[in-house]
């Protein structure tokens, strides 16, 4: 089986525990306007790889790795479901960690089938109003709160991620709506706030394509501890 892989990042540490192989796919139902990789957005023929080559190359890396493991990212790794599901068997026989980095827009058999094989899941949710996570990722928000709650059905430990946007969704508000939604959420064991940042801006001019964040700030990381802070409070 193929999939459209866009690169293998080996020694890899902000995507789960522990030093990872992360694996990025390639193809994305979103735009969301702080992408750091447009260059992930569509799939590539030239970059076509077989489960088994893919497989070969992470599993070299198990000595680095045997203490964290292994992370399926992108892109959206659940458009090529049965991909990362095959490479997932692979590699579970070799007694490496999962995770899967997804935005949670994307769910069907093959998904269902992904999720029950990898050990953990890193869901993206990106704004706490429906309206506003559309204007600024092209999704939707009921689709990722369900997508939560079928994870918090298969009882599948969950790290939340939120990126901070100054000016979009950096007030106690955006947080106590994050705290809420998550709060009833058993599998829910971390969630984390991640700054904005705009050191893509030139894979943006590379691909002649608009950043659309080109004139915001970067997240203070002062403000972000205190928001960190802020949401553990009320959580
Ligand atoms: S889901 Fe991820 S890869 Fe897709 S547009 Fe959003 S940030 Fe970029």
């Amino acid at each position: 089986m193929q999939g459209y892989i866009h690169s293998l990042q080996s020694l890899g540490t902000v995507d789960g525990p522990g030093v990872r192989a992360v694996v990025f796919g390639e193809g994305c139902p979103l735009r969301c306007v702080y992408c750091h990789n447009p260059d992930t957005w569509e799939p590539d023929p030239a970059h076509l790889m077989e489960v088994e080559d893919l497989a070969e190359q992470i599993l070299r890396l198990t000595p680095y790795i045997k203490n964290g493991g292994v992370t399926f990212s992108g892109g959206e790794p659940c458009l090529q479901a049965e991909f990362f599901a095959a490479l997932a068997t692979e590699l579970k026989g070799r007694g490496l960690h999962l995770a899967l980095d997804t935005c949670g827009e994307v769910y069907d058999p093959a998904v269902r089938r992904l999720l029950e094989l990898v050990d953990l899941v890193l869901l993206d949710v990106k704004f706490t109003v429906g309206e506003e996570h559309h204007r600024h990722t092209g999704g939707s928000l009921s689709r990722v709160v369900s997508f939560l709650k079928t994870l918090e059905a298969m009882q599948k430990p969950i790290w939340i991620r939120h990126v901070v946007v100054p000016g979009l969704n950096d007030t106690e508000e955006d947080l106590l709506r994050l705290a809420e939604l998550t709060r009833p959420m058993r599998c829910v064991e971390k969630i984390e706030l991640l700054p904005f940042r705009s050191l893509c801006i030139e894979k943006y001019r590379t691909l002649g394509i608009p950043f659309p964040l080109e004139r915001t700030p970067q997240m203070d990381p002062a403000r972000l501890a205190q928001l960190q802070a802020y949401l553990e409070k009320n959580l």
